[in-house]
């Protein structure tokens, strides 16, 4: 396993079915910190997007970090900021993103099942991780299968 690179693109869902994406060079679990921060502060003028879905939405719903996961590791400032825009397009996040060029749409169009693969398998590995590190220690083998 290589070790985790501290630059990557993120993605946070929320209860209501929206999603969060963002970049990030400061490390993944950092930045969770400082969204949890502000969710936290709940300042009325914050600049968090986060923070004004949960305005817009009366608090009824939660973006949970703790459920939040990396898309994709990428050191390139430039890339990481394109790849932003490309995951925030396919999974129609609520945060602001630079727009993509609209000749790139129709390119867009036919890759969105494939990346929309990939950010599911993400979520996926991300979760599987989660249930291994609560177990804490159980190597069990699971008798019960999902389908
Ligand atoms: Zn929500």
């Amino acid at each position: 396993m290589k070790p985790q690179s501290k630059s990557n693109i993120y993605q946070i869902p929320c209860e209501c079915g929206a999603t969060n994406v963002g970049e990030t060079k400061v490390g993944f679990h950092q930045r969770m910190i400082q969204h949890e921060k502000l969710i936290e502060q709940d300042d009325d003028n914050s600049k968090s997007e986060m923070v004004q879905h949960h305005h817009q939405k009366g608090w009824q719903c939660m973006l949970d970090t703790e459920k939040a996961f990396i898309i994709e590791d990428e050191i390139d400032r430039r890339k990481r900021r394109i790849k932003e825009s490309i995951y925030s397009t396919v999974s129609q996040s609520i945060n602001r993103r630079n727009e993509i060029e609209k000749l790139w749409t129709p390119l867009l169009y036919e890759v969105e099942p494939s990346i929309k693969g990939i950010i599911s398998s993400r979520e996926r590995n991300f979760s599987d991780k989660r249930s291994v590190q609560r177990q804490d220690g159980d190597s069990g083998t699971a008798e019960e299968e999902e389908d």
